[in-house]
């Protein structure tokens, strides 16, 4: 081969190399989302933020660990009335979510649920970028932390070496139905989460068997109902016991040996575990941004609601300063003024106006009333 084929192969390499890197930056740009503002937690704080910042014409996306918004109130106490939100005498947990939902729609946020925001880190270009743990990327001029008590964490049991078998044999969440399929299941607990994934799940299971401490459980009763049916069609199988200890090897789940009240013990043979036994709060990554937090909470200015980094803001439950009280309707005051300062921040070459909705035709119009 001559010198000049060697040139042409190099050249067509090249160019072919030179291509292959185009895509791969191409590509990195299309998975980096780009918004105004990315707020962590969808919890009532969080969504009502979106409702400020939309009036305001500023974007956001929202990140949550749970699989559906609401934070506390919808996790928590679905079902519980409020009485201190105003103007709304009495409100579950449920309806505040889901009329927060309603009041912000005009606003098409984006919403990243199952998802843990992970790190949070500098762009060359000043912004800020967010990484979660399923490797969603999003960069914006602003983050609001409305992170509440922190990312709802699993209660792991104390059943003795349950480490090993976890993420392969044992669970305590259900991210895709999917990976249960034709599995032998042993559902663990007594709340919402146990029943409806046993109801869930048992069509899809190979055998499923729903093991708790007390014949007496949480769930809804609807629920409970149509668990003791398909019990008594011989279609789940029902222990009132507690797991003592599993068996298996090399985090292969084969069995539990579970204790029954008057100390009897049973053998159940069970590939999989879904354990639901309560969630906990931790503060989670939000520890490892970077910001300077004070006993777990993160101090604030009353006039902006921004952390010690500028162009962070914390709102809601996860924030601290003189007199605070993590209420509801103190979280909204807070994203109404957060929402002030992103803008200047997001639009330092435009003048912020202030509005009211009742005559502005600008904000009619954005709300979709006008
Ligand atoms: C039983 C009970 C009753 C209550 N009653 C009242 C009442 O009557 N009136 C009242 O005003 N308040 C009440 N509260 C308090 C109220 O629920 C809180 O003040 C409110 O939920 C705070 O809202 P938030 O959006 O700041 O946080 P949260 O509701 O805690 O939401 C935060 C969200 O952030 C998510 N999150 C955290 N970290 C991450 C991360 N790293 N990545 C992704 N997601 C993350 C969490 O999953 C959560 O969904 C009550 C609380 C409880 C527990």
């Amino acid at each position: 081969m001559g010198d000049t084929d060697t040139a042409a192969i190099k050249h067509i390499i090249d160019r072919k190399g030179y291509a292959k890197r185009l895509q791969e930056i191409i590509m990195s740009d299309q998975a980096i989302q780009q918004t105004d503002v990315i707020i962590i937690g969808a919890g009532p704080v969080g969504l009502f933020a979106v409702f400020e910042l939309g009036l305001l014409d500023l974007k956001a996306h929202l990140i949550d660990i749970l699989d559906k918004p609401g934070g506390q109130c919808a996790e928590l106490y679905p079902e519980k009335p409020i009485y201190d939100i105003p103007a709304l005498p009495i409100v579950t947990g449920q309806e505040l979510t889901d009329r927060l939902l309603e009041q912000i729609e005009p606003f098409g946020p984006t919403f990243h649920y199952n998802q843990m925001a992970d790190s949070l880190t500098k762009t060359d270009d000043g912004k800020w970028r967010v990484t979660t743990d399923e490797g969603t990327i999003i960069e914006a001029p602003c983050v609001a932390i409305a992170a509440g008590g922190g990312t709802f964490m699993p209660k792991r049991p104390a059943i003795p070496g349950i480490e090993e078998f976890e993420g392969t044999s044992v669970f305590y969440a259900v991210r895709k139905m999917e990976r249960f399929k034709d599995k032998n299941i042993l559902v663990a607990g007594g709340g919402d989460s146990a029943l409806d994934w046993a109801l869930n799940l048992q069509p899809h299971a190979q055998s499923l068997g729903l093991i708790h401490h007390r014949d007496g459980f949480r769930a809804a009763p609807d629920s409970v109902n149509k668990m003791r049916s398909l019990v008594e069609a011989g279609e789940m199988n029902l222990h009132i016991a507690k797991i003592k200890e599993l068996h298996g090897s090399n985090g292969q789940l084969e069995g539990v040996t579970a204790l029954t009240k008057d100390k009897t013990e049973l053998q159940i043979e069970c590939d999989t575990l879904l354990a639901f036994y309560g969630l906990t709060m931790k503060l989670g990554p939000v520890a490892n941004f970077g910001i300077n937090l004070h006993e777990n909470l993160i101090p604030v200015d009353t006039e902006k609601f921004e952390t010690s980094e500028p162009g962070i803001f914390a709102i809601g439950d996860i924030n601290s300063y003189p007199g605070k009280l993590k209420l509801i309707l103190s979280g909204f005051h807070e994203g109404a003024l957060m929402a002030q300062q992103v803008f200047r921040y997001c639009r330092p070459d435009e003048k912020l106006r202030f509005q009211y909705t009742t005559s502005s035709s600008d904000l009619q119009t954005k709300l979709g009333v006008a």
